[in-house]
């Protein structure tokens, strides 16, 4: 099919700028009720969602009715984050309708641009997991994958980060204040969530059941969200969940004259879906958290089971019909209240519940790190949720004496992989309450697939070694090339055509136009385009002046230790020591980019942003230093401004300790916007070099074998502080306040940590193959030509990072799901 034709003709057919223009006026005045001569902008942003909505929702209906009469299998894509971002530009792009609004607005005397600008980010997520869940939606529609995503309708998403005086200051992320256009309120679809309370026992014998009673109720009320399909009519749904007071009002206070008594519990109750937990590396250990977690669940699972139960009766066919995927733990109480709903709302038998379940749950590990594997205290558990803590120990039993039934009794193994942590404070097991209830269990980089085996579930994969596997991370290409990097679509399309979007594939074809003149070029100029652009922003917002021609070396990404942004800013100390000792040389100018938020609670994290700030207006004013190196913190990192920063990125780093991240996304949108990568075998960087060759790629550091080793044998860093002299020099700056002459002390943690204290991430050990290695990227990047031919190489070479060849994979070898049959379309033609 050639989708480039299509395209045309669906552009030809449906849009016309004279429609859209009475579109775009009716709905500012029936719906908005604005006069055009007094609508503000956001007024007209409103109107014209309103239209663009419209043609949506036409191909929501119809692959909706399709989906419900094929009775196909649906996947349901469980996830406490969605970091979404902005929806106005994608729904234009996947609509095909991005021209014709531009000048039927146009007509109307209104700029797309400023429009576009003024929408607020949904950012229901923290970081890499929540925006794979966003790319996921939007793959499922454009595969076909009857999907349908399930979480929190939070208030206040991902707080806004500033920067006040080189500290990140966090304040509320009001999202919905000017209303969401883009979402649809069901009122008629609310379920009851019930917590605490305690347990009765009903029966005798073979009869005997328990009931779950004197509990407090909350509502949870359904708000719809379409997700369109790119090149296609098929659209999925994204349901998020609000909490409701059952009562709104407490009849007995209000009679008393007590106003405020009698709306109190109904702020208590809708508390549980009012903000996003601002960490995504660490269990905040808050009861809230776990009655966010439960509110989802149960609310998601009780719609799964009554749309199942309108066209079938009993529940054997269940597994045929719904898959249930547990992004990371956060809905892994989606696996007692399946058995809660089966075993006591519809009295299936346990085992037959059991067995259901496995056939219906997979689950996708996200992280290693001790520290983030999720466990409830018993007491807070049993307290909030008694049923489903029972259930968990009647799984853990029937569980434990099948283990001993096949391998013997081997008490070490039986605590070892049982779902209470008796070690202290008995506590439960998330993840591993996820493994034993799913049928697969993956891991999202082959490196981190493998070493999930090796480490946290190591007894499970020696148990069910077929349960394991690998399904590596991937990215949207129409947010993170089309919508972000209209340039460089551009060139591409002019090149290979513009079936990329739907097949990355097709980005192989670049390796050819290397050789046609003017191209290298072409995308030189692009990226500089691009470059601007961030410098623009830069000006505008921190008043600093970029020069475009320098190498701009980026690394955004959330603050963390195991990350490395200490690494990093290493390196820009040695490079700003050395260009003081040899003023002279012929440096390659430098803007070391950063962006990133710390979570709230986490100290070092936010002393690192103060650090990156205090080096940067060091070197920044500093005038012998010139435009030979510039540093930046640009603040409240998003995906809005991911859009922005990272097509103008020349150097992606993705520099995290071999073994600790999982698999990251942000290295594949670097490079399928052009950047090289510098980094260290680690996640998915390891997947990119084999796709983009050696020689396009800088690699340096110790891999996962050898940290463990050096962690074996005792780390010790000192020796290195002392062996190596610019390295020295550096720290000693920081240590020494010459950054801080307002604070000499600020920073002897950190050098504390660094040297004295065994620092878990070996920043040492890899600071010397770092800092050569950067002198590498220079030598390259004199060469133009040389590097622009590389970048091309890497953007050749992003095919498999698509996110639409992971929900492939995730459709055929884990969900065993169909594309529902559309009789229109692009498959139609
Ligand atoms: C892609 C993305 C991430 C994940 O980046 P990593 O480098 O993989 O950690 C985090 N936040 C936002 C806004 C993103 O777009």
């Amino acid at each position: 099919m050639d989708l480039t034709q299509f395209e045309h003709q669906y552009d030809h057919l449906t849009h016309d700028v004279a429609d859209v223009k009475r579109a775009i006026s009716n709905k500012l005045m029936y719906t908005v009720g604005k006069d055009p001569v007094s609508a503000r902008p956001e007024d007209w942003l409103h109107a014209v969602s309103y239209a663009v909505r419209d043609h949506l929702v036409e191909r929501w209906m119809k692959t909706t009715r399709a989906q419900y009469t094929q009775d196909v299998k649906r996947v349901y894509y469980l996830s406490a984050e969605f970091l979404i971002g902005r929806t106005f530009t994608n729904a234009m792009l996947a609509l095909d309708m991005m021209s014709v609004v531009r000048q039927a607005l146009a007509e109307l005397d209104v700029d797309l641009d400023v429009l576009t600008e003024l929408e607020p980010d949904a950012a229901l997520g923290n970081g890499g997991l929540g925006r794979l869940a966003a790319c996921f939606l939007d793959s499922m529609a454009t595969v076909g994958v009857p999907g349908f995503g399930y979480g929190i309708r939070y208030d206040y998403g991902m707080f806004r980060q500033r920067i006040i005086d080189g500290r990140q200051m966090e304040s509320p992320d009001y999202w919905l204040t000017h209303g969401n256009p883009w979402e649809f309120q069901r009122p008629e679809i609310t379920y009851t969530v019930r917590f605490g309370g305690h347990l009765e026992s009903v029966g005798q014998g073979t009869d005997s059941r328990v009931r779950w009673v004197g509990t407090d109720d909350v509502l949870a009320m359904a708000y719809d969200t379409i997700i369109p399909g790119y090149g296609t009519e098929a659209t999925n749904t994204l349901r998020l969940w609000s909490a409701k007071a059952t009562e709104e009002i407490n009849l007995n206070a209000f009679n008393r004259g007590n106003y405020f008594g009698a709306v109190e519990g109904k702020n208590h109750s809708e508390n549980v879906s009012r903000v996003l937990y601002p960490d995504d590396s660490t269990p905040s250990g808050r009861e809230l958290r776990l009655r966010q977690e439960y509110f989802f669940c149960s609310a998601s699972l009780q719609d799964i089971v009554h749309r199942y139960l309108r066209t079938h009766t009993g529940f054997d066919a269940l597994p045929d019909k719904a898959s249930i995927h547990l992004n990371d733990t956060h809905p892994v109480l989606a696996i007692p209240e399946l058995m809660r709903i089966l075993v006591d709302e519809h009295q299936v038998e346990w085992t037959k519940a059991w067995s259901l379940c496995k056939r219906i749950f997979s689950y996708t590990n996200h992280t290693l790190m001790h520290e983030a594997l999720e466990t409830w205290p018993i007491e807070i558990f049993g307290r909030v949720l008694p049923r489903h803590l029972r259930i968990i120990f009647d799984i853990n039993a029937v569980f434990l004496a099948e283990i001993t039934s096949h391998v013997g009794s081997d008490a070490d193994l039986l605590r070892r992989v049982s779902l209470i942590d008796e070690r202290g404070e008995r506590r439960v097991r998330m993840a591993y309450l996820a493994v034993v209830a799913s049928h697969s269990v993956n891991g999202v980089s082959a490196l981190h697939s493998d070493l999930m085996q090796q480490s946290i579930f190591a007894d499970f994969a020696h148990l069910w070694p077929e349960r394991f596997n690998n399904k590596t991370n991937g990215v949207t290409p129409r947010r993170w090339l089309a919508q972000a990097n209209p340039g460089l679509a551009n060139l591409i399309d002019q090149r290979v055509g513009r079936g990329w979007r739907r097949q990355l594939d097709q980005l192989d074809g670049l390796r050819h136009a290397m050789e046609l003149p003017g191209f290298l070029g072409a995308v030189r100029r692009v990226k500089r385009q691009n470059k601007e652009r961030l410098a623009r922003y830069v000006q505008q917002h921190l008043g600093v002046t970029l020069k475009p021609e320098a190498l701009f070396d980026v690394q955004v990404k959330r603050i963390h230790e195991y990350k490395r942004q200490l690494l990093n800013v290493l390196h820009v100390i040695t490079r700003y020591q050395r260009i003081l000792d040899n003023p002279d040389a012929q440096w390659v100018p430098r803007v070391v980019v950063f962006a990133g938020k710390a979570a709230s609670a986490y100290h070092t994290a936010k002393l690192i942003i103060k650090l990156i700030n205090d080096v940067a207006r060091v070197i920044n004013n500093d005038e012998r230093i010139g435009d030979r190196l510039k540093v930046v913190f640009i603040p409240n990192y998003s995906v809005s401004l991911a859009e922005i920063i990272i097509p103008a990125a020349d150097l992606s780093e993705q520099i995290s300790t071999a073994g600790t991240e999982a698999s990251g996304t942000g290295n594949m949108k670097f490079a399928l916007n052009g950047a090289l990568t510098i980094g260290t075998l680690d996640g998915a960087n390891v997947e990119i070099l084999d796709n983009v060759g050696a020689d396009n790629i800088f690699i340096f550091g110790n891999t996962t074998p050898q940290v463990a080793e050096i962690r074996a044998h005792g780390y010790q860093p000192r020796q290195i502080y002392e062996s190596n002299p610019a390295l020295a020099q550096a720290l000693n700056a920081i240590r020494d306040g010459v950054f801080s002459p307002d604070e000499l002390g600020r920073f002897q943690q950190i050098f504390d940590t660094l040297v004295n204290w065994g620092d878990h991430y070996l920043l040492l050990a890899d600071y010397a193959s770092y800092v050569e290695t950067q002198s590498k990227v220079d030598a390259i990047y004199r060469n133009s030509d040389e590097w622009t031919r590389r970048t091309v190489l890497n953007i050749a070479g992003m095919g498999p990072f698509s996110s639409d060849r992971t929900i492939a994979q995730y459709a055929d070898e884990i969900w065993k799901s169909r594309p529902v049959v559309l009789d229109f379309g692009p498959e139609g033609i």
